[in-house]
């Protein structure tokens, strides 16, 4: 998939749920915040949204927003002002370059894109991509303004990339300004966390993101679009070249529902053996975090009409059995990159689905 045009992003910066996000990041920066970090739920339009805040903060002409028309705002728009950076892990940087990279993609699998290198394309972000920050710093402003570097996902930095960066946000040079975007704030390292000034991009009300996907022309499918993206509009605008063929997540989910009813057999015949392991175990967590909110009394995000499968789910699966079934569908996903042989390993997980429920 390549990036996604420049009017595209710039139609999900001005998105409405975004304004209250850009307009906390623009006090932050009045007050002298030069680290800020943009965090909440894939999908929401966090980096289009630090991408439009960059602009703003290199616009030559002061003012509530990015001008659009001088020399920095043109540049910007070109995709290559020579004050701004962009740091995001290589395999994200392939698939989406330049400045239409969207966010919402660390957990999505590099399986069955069409890299061409003998080596897969690192979802990390590593040191070298970093310590280049060090001459940025040590280098005025091309354009006499603001330097700004974007960053994301946040979670992605690993151990010695977060080392090197904590020492440009304990000791900012002057101008430079960090904006960096994770979609999972929990999994960021703490010390990272604890320099930056944080702002939360929550999903927007239903009415809001079906209005605004209307108004990108998502049309008559806006409602299921937003439904399969757990109310993420900028991940229901993205489509799902990601997700699984809808036939086998339907069939996938088919099991799911059979909870106490299900078999080790039908386990073994249901599932392909090209199966990509993230988007799987992603449905199976989407299953296991609704059982949650029905036994917790909170609303069913992905499986709306399932209220009765849970009902029966509740008669048979503890909740803790359910807790430690999404814990080994965590372990699971993070080792999802690897070459392990995807059938078993969702397989493996049903079985344990069904184990779990049996145990109960
Ligand atoms: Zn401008």
């Amino acid at each position: 998939m390549d990036g996604m045009s420049a009017a595209v992003a710039a139609a999900i910066g001005a998105a409405p749920w975004l304004q209250a996000a850009r307009l906390s990041l623009a006090a932050l920066r009045a007050r002298g915040a030069h680290a800020l970090l943009l965090h909440g739920p894939a999908g929401t339009g966090k980096w289009q949204a630090a991408m439009a805040f960059a602009g703003e903060l290199l616009c030559e002409r002061p003012g509530a927003a990015a001008c659009g028309q001088c020399d920095s705002c043109r540049l910007m728009a070109a995709g290559n002002h020579p004050d701004l950076r962009v740091i995001v892990p290589d395999a994200l940087a392939e698939r989406r370059p330049g400045q239409g990279q969207e966010e919402g993609e660390a957990e999505a699998p590099a399986a069955g894109s069409e890299t061409t290198g003998k080596t897969k394309p690192s979802r990390e972000i590593k040191i070298d991509q970093v310590r280049d920050l060090v001459s940025l710093s040590a280098l005025t402003a091309h354009r006499g303004g603001a330097r700004v570097v974007v960053l994301g996902p946040a979670e992605a930095l690993n151990l010695p990339a977060a080392n090197a960066l904590l020492k440009g946000l304990e000791e900012p040079p002057p101008n430079l300004v960090f904006l960096l975007v994770s979609d999972q704030i929990d999994r960021c390292l703490p010390t990272i966390l604890s320099r930056c000034a944080l702002v939360r991009v929550p999903v927007p009300p239903r009415e809001l993101a079906l209005q605004w996907l209307r108004e990108q022309g998502a049309g008559a499918q806006a409602p299921a679009r937003l439904l399969a993206a757990g109310g993420a509009p900028v991940a229901a605008l993205r489509g799902s070249d990601d997700d699984l063929p809808p036939d086998l997540a339907a069939s996938l989910v088919a099991l799911l529902r059979r909870g106490a009813a299900l078999e080790p057999a039908e386990v073994a015949s249901a599932v392909p053996r090209t199966v990509a392991i993230g988007p799987a175990v992603d449905l199976f967590q989407r299953w296991g975090w609704d059982y949650f909110a029905y036994r917790t009394g909170g609303s069913l995000r992905y499986h709306p009409a399932d209220e009765a499968s849970f009902a029966a789910l509740a008669r048979h699966w503890r909740l803790s059995c359910a807790g430690a079934w999404i814990d080994t569908l965590v372990r699971l996903r993070a080792v999802a990159d690897h070459p392990l042989n995807a059938r078993s390993a969702v397989e493996a997980a049903l079985l344990d689905y069904i184990e779990s429920i049996r145990a109960s």
